[in-house]
């Protein structure tokens, strides 16, 4: 099938074999630095998605037998590929995400960190016994795999976050079925073409690209036992619900509105330096963003003083070019959502200290690239639409209060729990914002509390909905199943020796 615009559909991998969709619906796939299509992404019908699944669950019926210390050794074959493409990987990543080359290449040392955890898994997925837990009987608990399991990825971090459930999944001796964005499908065509390199089983990992009803699918198929999401919170809501009311397990990650407090004693040349990237890196789409700064006391002058001056300095424009430190958003209709919302926040009092709407960057061939500069609004109301509402978008809210009581009510006044960072150098006042924030991820003196991959990504309240979270040692349960084995050899059974 060819589009209108001349090209092929990107392929699903089905079975361990390359194939075209055979659904008509597509969605083009653009540059968000120069507007232009640069792919086109099937959108997988129901069908399409059984018959993946059912190849998946065949080659899972063989997996699952295979010894750990086995199903691991593509996982060290993979890294090696990664490391060898990183920069082609990288590119791709740019050319359709947005973020900067440096950015692009760090989400995919992120994502190897997960593929070396998961190295771990011969023993990561020991139970454990007790014998004698009455005379002559022993008691063990296993963990085996579930099945078919799926992830449902965003288009922010289109290389790592499929990595944060795919190298658990695998290693614990699941078959795995990654659904993409459409907004970004290109990453998953490159990573398959390294994992059927790196030697795995036909079936055990399988890509299909779709929308909505591609999703629905996989929520609704009988043999889809656990389903990972990460996106914006509606969705994660919804796809927590269809999941587990289809009986699978399911662990939804959502939006986020991060919150950072600066106290004065904060060293604040590091402070803003860190949340200067914090809101703006990757164009301000990273769940783990701050999009709020809530200065305390005196710290005011001086964070806003600085806060304006990197602002209105960093270099916005295509995330290839050297210099360059923030690309575009992903597509016109965030750009649109982001103006409005900088709209609504000046209509409901916020100060509009820098104003990154509408600005050019180099390059003519950039001019209908999907920019947005950085942006800041002091004196935004709590209570106000910026205050509440996900941005997605370089744009930082300040608010100001006198003390850090009352910056950790502030930050707790809100629906989402993703991460709240704090600046200080009072090991006390620090102490008190980590015991009483409500959020899974905290940072201390750190803008983008991302956990390593041995701990658990924990978003909390809005921000997540299930209960065993991404990474680390909660992949390795959500992807096993105990089994509690008690058994009794009585010695009049066995022939004496
Ligand atoms: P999104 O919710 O629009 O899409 C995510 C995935 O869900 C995509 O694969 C998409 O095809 C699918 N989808 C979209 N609408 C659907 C529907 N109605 N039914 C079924 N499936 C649907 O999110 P996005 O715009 O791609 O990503 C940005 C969002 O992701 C932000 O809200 C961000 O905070 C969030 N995010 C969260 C985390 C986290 O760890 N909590 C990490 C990264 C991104």
């Amino acid at each position: 099938m060819t589009v209108a615009s001349g090209r092929e559909p990107l392929m699903n991998f089905v079975g361990g074999e390359w194939q075209r969709s055979s659904s008509s619906s597509t969605r083009d796939v653009h540059n968000p630095a120069t507007a232009q299509i640069i792919a086109v992404a099937p959108l997988s019908a129901a069908q399409e998605v059984d018959e993946v699944v059912q190849k998946a669950h065949q080659a899972f019926l063989e997996w699952r037998y295979v010894p750990v210390v086995d199903r691991i050794k593509p996982l060290f074959k993979l890294r090696e590929l990664i490391n060898q493409h990183i920069d082609e990987l990288s590119k791709t990543i740019t050319n359709e995400c947005g973020k900067t080359f440096v950015e692009s290449k760090a989400e995919w040392l992120r994502g190897l960190e997960n593929i070396e955890v998961a190295c771990g898994m011969p023993i990561l997925q020991q139970g454990y016994s007790n014998e004698d837990i009455a005379r002559g009987i022993d008691e063990h608990m296993f963990r085996q795999p579930l099945g078919v399991t799926a992830a449902i990825t965003p288009f922010n971090f289109p290389g790592m976050i499929p990595l944060w459930f795919l190298p658990y999944a695998v290693a614990t001796g699941n078959a795995f079925v990654l659904k993409p964005s459409e907004k970004v499908p290109m990453t998953s065509q490159y990573l398959f073409r390294l994992l059927e390199e790196a030697g795995f089983p036909k079936g055990i990992l399988s890509l299909v690209n779709g929308g909505k009803d591609t999703v629905d699918a996989l929520l609704d198929h009988p043999k889809v036992r656990a389903v990972s999401f990460v996106g914006s919170t509606p969705v994660a809501k919804y796809i927590y619900s269809r999941a587990t009311a289809n009986g699978k397990r399911a662990q939804c990650q959502g939006g986020a509105k991060n919150p950072a407090v600066v106290l004065p004693d904060a060293d604040m040349d590091m402070a803003t330096r860190i949340l200067a990237d914090s809101a703006f890196g990757c164009a301000g789409q990273r769940c783990l963003a701050t999009s709020v700064a809530i200065t305390v006391g005196s710290a005011k002058k001086d964070f806003t003083d600085r806060i304006i001056a990197d602002a209105t300095t960093r270099k916005t424009g295509y995330g290839l070019a050297e210099d360059v430190q923030m690309g575009p958003v992903i597509d016109n209709a965030s750009r649109e959502r982001i103006h409005g919302l900088v709209d609504t926040g000046v209509k409901e009092g916020g100060q509009l200290l820098v104003d990154g709407r509408g600005k050019k960057v180099d390059g003519d061939e950039f001019a209908n690239g999907y920019f947005v500069h950085p942006t800041v609004l002091a004196d935004v109301n709590p209570e106000a639409t910026l205050a509440k509402t996900e941005v997605f978008g370089p744009v930082l809210s300040m608010m100001h209060v006198n003390t850090v009581q009352e910056a950790i009510e502030l930050v707790n006044n809100r629906p989402f729990g993703n991460q709240a960072c704090v600046f200080t150098s009072s090991g006390s006042a620090a102490r008190e914002f980590r015991n009483k924030v409500d959020a899974g991820n905290v940072g201390i003196n750190l803008g983008v509390a991302a956990p390593m991959a041995f701990f658990p990504f924990s978003g909390w309240n809005d921000s997540f909905f299930g209960d065993l979270h991404a990474q680390g040692r909660h992949g390795v349960e959500f992807y096993t199943q105990t089994k509690v084995v008690v058994e009794r050899w009585p010695k009049e059974w066995s022939r004496q020796f």
